[in-house]
């Protein structure tokens, strides 16, 4: 301890005793003694500090590194020694070794102060360090500021569930009063399908209650035949998360059946899994009804167009066969000519008479067994003999027998080749194969042709679609929708891959057995 004045044992005593928090420190800062009060806030005893350096009886507390109590303290004292004037530290954090615990520290926040007291001659005789103890208050504080923003995070979550509350009650009623507005059947469905809307529409259609319809109507209501599809699109929808739009029939309640367009819609969260499912059902009785109509009438006209067509051909084949003009001769060259218009519109009207028997409702597939690659060689023959603008030619392929309506199969690869042809310029190749796996076989048709737009292709199986510059061309876009209807009843599948200006591959695959 230094040896520089220091005041007298009374002035120390009486210090002792003040009812303040003190330290008293000789200006090398070492403890001359301290008041009761501090010793006591300081957990501590007179012996243990005094004749100490003030830092060697209150060391930094090593669990906290960052603390700076030390270093501010030092700055304050260095800052009285030097001015010999008072200084006021902001608060500090400053913790104590607790006394009862080894290497342990006691959290304590101090509002200080550094006094000195000068001699006659005006030199530091000793620093009063008056520090007083407002841990409480600060840690008071702390808990009131830590209450005070849990309090606002409270109040800001409370208030967002209250909004989402509000627009979700709106937006639901909002959806509700829409539904009830557009005139089609509305529902609405958990991800695990149980149904938890049905607008007024249903209601008023299925003349149940919603629980009713919910529990057992809507799946009576369905008609049986179209019960399998609807939930084998469903679990296809459901896997690949689109909309699945179906043509079905639902019973109202005079037990009557009219057709409907039912799209069930997946809802996505943002996540990508469904977070709810809608359907919409709307009657499109009147326009079956109509397009029933529209095909018979078809059907009647092609049907009346074909017999004076088929007397006529005939005619003209006759009279080819009599006339006894050269090969090159006028006359020779117009019957030609004319066999072969006649041919091209018995072809189209055949197409007709073909759309509207596949769509009366009683037709029929007649399934019987052959073998695929026969009927492939057959056709390949058949065409390859009245086709002499492209060749056509098929890869080897293994006999297997299937089972399947055989005329309505080879009009399908009838029609895929004249496509092929048609859709290509002359003198290319129209190459056929056929590919025989352990559940089904594929049939492809790929031409060197003009190809199809990537936009387009979606389309190309719809009734009477036609691409753009294909106009030229003639037809009618039936051939497609016949191929694929035809393929559809044989529990088949028609598919195109095709590169624009290239060409094209129309594949057809069918069910073994
Ligand atoms: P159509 O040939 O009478 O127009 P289709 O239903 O057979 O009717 O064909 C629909 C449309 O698909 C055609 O208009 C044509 O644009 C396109 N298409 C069909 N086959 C091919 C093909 N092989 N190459 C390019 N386009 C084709």
């Amino acid at each position: 301890m230094s040896s520089i004045k220091s005041p007298s044992a009374e002035t120390l005593k009486a210090l002792e005793t003040v009812p303040n928090m003190y330290l008293i420190l000789s200006p090398d800062l070492y403890i001359l003694t301290a008041s009761d009060l501090y010793l006591q806030a300081t957990e501590t005893k007179r012996e243990a500090i005094t004749g100490k350096h003030i830092f060697d009886a209150f060391p930094a507390d090593p669990n906290f590194p960052d603390a700076d109590g030390v270093k501010n303290i030092n700055a304050s004292l260095q800052e009285v020694l030097r001015t010999k004037k008072p200084h006021h530290m902001p608060i500090q954090r400053y913790d104590v070794p607790d006394r009862n615990h080894e290497g342990e520290f006691i959290t304590r926040y101090w509002d200080p102060s550094h006094t000195p007291v000068l001699d006659d001659q005006g030199d530091i005789l000793y620093i009063i360090q008056l520090a007083i103890n407002i841990t409480d208050k600060v840690l008071a504080d702390m808990d009131l500021e830590k209450a005070k923003l849990a309090h606002e995070k409270t109040r800001d979550s409370l208030k967002s569930i209250n909004n989402e509350l509000i627009e979700r009650t709106y937006s639901e009623r909002h959806f509700r009063h829409l539904a009830d507005l557009v005139p089609a059947k509305i529902s609405n469905a958990l991800p695990t399908g149980e149904v938890t809307f049905f607008n007024k529409l249903w209601l008023d259609y299925s003349g149940l209650n919603f629980e009713d319809l919910r529990d057992f109507g809507y799946h009576n209501m369905v008609h049986p035949d179209e019960i399998e599809d609807f939930q084998k699109g469903l679990t296809e929808a459901a896997a690949n998360g689109r909309p699945y739009e179906s043509e079905m029939r639902f019973k109202n309640t005079d037990g009557e059946y009219r057709w409907h367009l039912n799209i069930v819609s997946p809802i996505l969260d943002e996540d990508g899994q469904i977070a709810m499912w809608v359907g919409s059902t709307t009657d499109i009785q009147r326009m079956k009804e109509e397009e029933q109509r529209k095909n018979d009438f078809i059907g009647m006209v092609s049907h009346e167009l074909k017999t004076p067509l088929t007397s006529l051909s005939a005619y003209l084949q006759v009279l080819n066969s009599k006339l006894s003009q050269p090969d090159e001769s006028f006359e020779k060259t117009a019957v030609r000519q004319a066999i072969k218009q006649t041919g091209k519109m018995t072809t189209m009207i055949n197409g007709f008479l073909n759309l509207s028997r596949l769509e009366a409702t009683d037709t029929h597939i007649n399934k019987e067994e052959f073998n695929i690659c026969k009927l492939l060689r057959d056709t390949v023959e058949d065409m390859s003999l009245i086709t002499n603008t492209h060749r056509i030619t098929l890869q080897p392929c293994d006999s297997k027998i299937i089972s399947g309506d055989q005329e309505k199969i080879g009009y399908v690869l009838n029609n895929l080749i004249s496509n092929a042809c048609k859709y290509s310029q002359v003198g290319t190749e129209v190459n056929l194969s056929c590919e025989v796996g352990t559940n089904q076989v594929t049939v492809s048709i790929t031409d060197e042709g003009m190809g199809i737009k990537e936009e387009e292709v979606s389309h190309l199986f719809e009734r009477y679609y036609r691409v753009e510059n294909s106009n030229t061309i003639s037809g009618f876009g039936i051939g497609l929708y016949l191929c694929a209807e035809i393929l559809k009843r044989h529990q088949g599948k028609i598919w195109v891959e095709s590169e624009y200006g290239k060409g094209s591959t129309f594949y057809f695959s069918l069910p073994v057995a």
